[in-house]
C-alpha cells in the first residue's frame, strides 16, 4: 500500500462530505495515518463515536488541528471565517489546509487572509452530493466518477496542490483545476440555480389552497417528485451557498427569468416550434450527460 498522504488529517465538520472522506480514509488506509474529527455540537460528535470512523474526536477545532499535516474544512461555507479564525493560531507550519465548500471565491475571501505563513491553502470542491446531511449520510463511493475542482490562487505551493489532486483521485474523483470566479459561475448554472428553482417550486405548491395542495402531494408526478428530492437539502448549507455566490447566482437567475418569459410568450401565442425546440434541446443535454456518465 502507498504511504498515507497525510500523517494526521483533521476534519472540521463531519456531515455528508466529511464523513464520506473519513469512511474512505478508514477503508483505504492510504489517505491518512490518523483521522481527527470535530464538529459544532456534542450530539454530532456522540454519533461519530458510535459510527466508529474517527481515530480521535475533539470538541475544540483548535485542538483538533494541532499536529495535523492535513486540515479539511467540511462545514457550511458561512462558517469558514469563524473556523479559520479559531484554527489559524494552531496550524502546523507546512500543513495543507483545504476545504470542500461549494462556493470558491467566498472560501478564498474568508480563509485566505487568515492562513499563517508556511501553511498551504488549497481550496477545493468535490462536485458530488445527495440531499442527505449529517454523519450518518456519508458513504465510501460518494466521489466515484465525480469531479473534484481545485481552485488554488496564483502562487499556491505546487506540491500542496499536487497532493490534494492525488487525495481526490484516491477518493475516486476526476480532478480539474479551475479559476475560482469561473468555478462559481459554472456552479451557479449547474447546481445553485436548479436548487433555487426546486425550493421555489415546492414553495409555490405548498402555498396552494387546501384541496389543490393535497392533490399536488397525492398525485405528485415524476416532474414535481424530482424537484422535491432536490429541495430536501440542508437549509443552512443552501442559505450559505446562495448568500456566498450572490452575484453569479443573480446573473444566472436573471437569464433564466428572461428565458422563462420567452417560453411563457410561446405558450400564450401558440408558438409550437419554439416549444418543441426547447424540449429537444433539453433532451440533447440529458443524452450528453448520459454519454459523459454524469447522469
Ligand atoms: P452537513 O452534512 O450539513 O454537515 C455539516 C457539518 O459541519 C456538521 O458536522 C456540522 O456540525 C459542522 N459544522 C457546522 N458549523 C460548524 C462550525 N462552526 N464549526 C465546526 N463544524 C461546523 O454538510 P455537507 O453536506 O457535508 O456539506 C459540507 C460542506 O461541503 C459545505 O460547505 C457544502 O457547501 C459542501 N458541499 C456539499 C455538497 C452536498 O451535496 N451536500 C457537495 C459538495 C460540497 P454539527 O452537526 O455539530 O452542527
Amino acid at each position: 500500500m502507498p504511504e498515507p498522504l497525510f500523517r494526521r488529517l483533521a476534519l472540521i465538520g463531519i456531515g455528508l462530505i466529511g464523513s464520506s472522506v473519513a469512511r474512505i480514509a478508514k477503508q483505504r488506509g492510504d489517505l491518512a495515518g490518523e483521522v481527527v474529527v470535530t464538529a459544532r455540537t456534542a450530539k454530532t460528535l456522540a454519533r461519530v463515536r458510535e459510527l466508529g470512523f474517527a481515530d480521535r474526536i475533539e470538541t475544540d477545532a483548535g485542538r483538533a488541528v494541532q499536529g495535523a499535516d492535513g486540515v479539511m474544512l467540511c462545514a457550511p461555507v458561512g462558517a469558514f471565517a469563524d473556523i479559520a479564525m479559531a484554527i489559524a493560531p494552531h496550524l502546523m507550519p507546512g500543513a495543507v489546509l483545504t476545504d470542500v465548500g461549494s462556493t470558491k471565491q467566498s472560501a478564498i475571501r474568508d480563509i485566505g487572509p487568515l492562513v499563517p505563513a508556511g501553511v498551504h491553502f488549497v481550496p477545493a470542491h468535490p462536485v458530488a452530493g445527495t440531499e442527505y446531511s449529517g454523519p450518518d449520510s456519508g458513504f465510501t463511493t460518494l466521489f466515484e466518477g465525480r469531479w473534484a475542482l481545485l481552485t488554488p490562487p496564483p502562487g499556491t505551493d505546487e506540491s500542496a496542490v499536487a497532493k490534494m489532486e492525488e487525495f481526490w483521485r484516491r477518493c475516486g474523483s476526476m480532478v480539474q483545476r479551475m479559476e475560482p470566479g469561473h468555478h462559481d459561475r459554472v456552479l451557479a448554472v449547474v447546481s445553485h440555480l436548479p436548487h433555487l428553482i426546486a425550493f421555489t417550486i415546492c414553495g409555490t405548491a405548498d402555498d396552494l389552497e387546501g384541496e389543490t395542495r393535497q392533490e399536488v402531494l397525492q398525485f405528485a408526478a415524476s416532474g414535481f417528485r424530482d424537484f422535491t428530492r432536490i429541495a430536501a437539502s440542508d437549509p443552512v448549507m443552501w442559505r450559505d451557498i446562495f448568500l456566498n455566490n450572490r452575484e453569479a447566482l443573480l446573473e444566472m437567475l436573471a437569464r433564466f427569468v428572461e428565458d422563462a418569459q420567452a417560453m411563457s410568450r410561446a405558450v400564450r401565442w401558440g408558438d409550437a416550434g419554439y416549444i418543441e425546440d426547447k424540449v429537444e434541446r433539453g433532451r440533447k443535454i440529458r443524452r450528453s450527460l448520459i454519454e459523459l456518465k454524469q447522469a
